[in-house]
């Protein structure tokens, strides 16, 4: 571009006009960004996040301690213990996950037989400490508890293709 092109250019502002009509284009357009927390984006049936033990709708633990979801775990994040009640029926007095080793790959979900351990859609738990992010069985239960509607309308529409 010669010098009088580029002088000419500069004292019609033709550049800083340009700029101000794309931008003003955009106020008539569809938002690209979504004003978070306030409002979130969709996210996948398939989502893993933090994860949880669900209840039967009697309350009863879903959770059998097989141990299937400790044994796949690639992080050995998962540490269970287990004894029989008196009923006969085996249930675990301990199930930890280390949140700080997991790889959030799913496979703890996949393996359980009875769909007690999931990954569900919170991905909204990030800790000030560390220890915060051990999870014992209480934790993981009152996390079923909070999202067990969501947990089984995801668990519904992933059916079909399991
Ligand atoms: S999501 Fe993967 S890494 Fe995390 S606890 Fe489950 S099996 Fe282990
Ligand atoms: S969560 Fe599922 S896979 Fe893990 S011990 Fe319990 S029943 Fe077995």
């Amino acid at each position: 571009m010669g010098f009088f092109d580029r002088t000419a250019r500069g004292m019609l502002m033709g550049e800083l006009l340009s700029g101000m009509a794309l931008s003003f284009s955009y106020i008539f357009r569809r938002r690209a960004t979504i004003n978070y927390p306030y409002e979130k984006g969709p996210i996948s049936p398939r989502f893993k996040g933090e994860h949880a033990l669900r209840r039967y709708p009697n309350g009863e633990e879903r959770c059998i301690a097989c141990k299937l979801c400790e044994a796949i775990c690639p992080a050995q994040a998962i540490t269970i213990e287990a004894e029989p009640r008196e009923d006969g029926s085996r249930r675990t007095t301990r199930y930890d996950i280390d949140m700080t080793k997991c790889i959030y790959c799913g496979l703890c979900e996949e393996a359980c037989p009875v769909d007690a351990i999931v990954e569900g859609p919170n991905f909204e738990f990030a800790t000030e400490t560390r220890e915060e992010l051990l999870y014992n069985k209480e934790k993981l239960l009152a996390n079923g508890d909070r999202w067990e509607p969501e947990l089984a309308r995801r668990l519904e529409m992933d059916a079909p293709y399991r």
